[in-house]
């Protein structure tokens, strides 16, 4: 990494501070973004400490999945988001803000939306399986990013987050 890198790191770091009462949350939803058009990322398994799952839903089409990194669908999709896309969109929700992820997902929030949930319930979702590997490596690289001394856990998806024109 060149010095003008590290001086832009940590611009964003001072950007990327966040209230103490998020890091609750990070264990089970180690990672969130929205990136390559979909809000995605990683949800632990309620049950499995070593199982995670890989989560998505399209912006626009709403179209969503979830499975284990090694593309074993999840039980939990019976028709409707499971409760790991539930957690995905309210640790998204958390993190970017409701109006930020509702312009990004393209979705009108109206009033009365406080969280991912509730986001996810104002949609007309579909299931279409997707890979779950894009996802999973750029959750591994955010894990290399964590293990940086002195880095921040929001710093990676906001260094990864379109600077222009992602949300509109
Ligand atoms: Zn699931």
């Amino acid at each position: 990494m060149t010095d003008a890198d590290g001086n832009a790191w940590r611009r964003r770091s001072v950007l990327a501070v966040v209230p103490p009462a998020r890091a609750r949350k990070l264990a089970k939803v180690p990672f969130v973004e929205l990136a390559d058009g979909r809000l995605q990322g990683v949800v632990s398994s309620g049950s499995d400490i070593e199982r995670v799952y890989v989560s998505s839903l399209v912006a626009g089409t709403h179209a969503y999945h979830c499975s284990t990194n090694n593309n074993r669908p999840c039980g939990g999709l019976r028709g409707a988001p499971c409760k790991h896309l539930e957690a995905l969109a309210d640790e998204a929700v958390l993190q970017y803000g409701v109006d930020r992820v509702a312009r990004y997902l393209r979705v009108d929030a109206g009033d009365g939306v406080g969280s991912g949930t509730d986001l996810l319930a104002r949609m007309d979702t579909r299931h279409e399986p997707t890979p779950a590997a894009v996802v999973f490596s750029r959750f591994l690289r955010h894990l290399a990013y964590l293990e940086l001394p002195d880095s921040t856990t929001a710093l990676p998806e906001l260094h990864w987050f379109p600077a222009t024109g992602a949300v509109r």
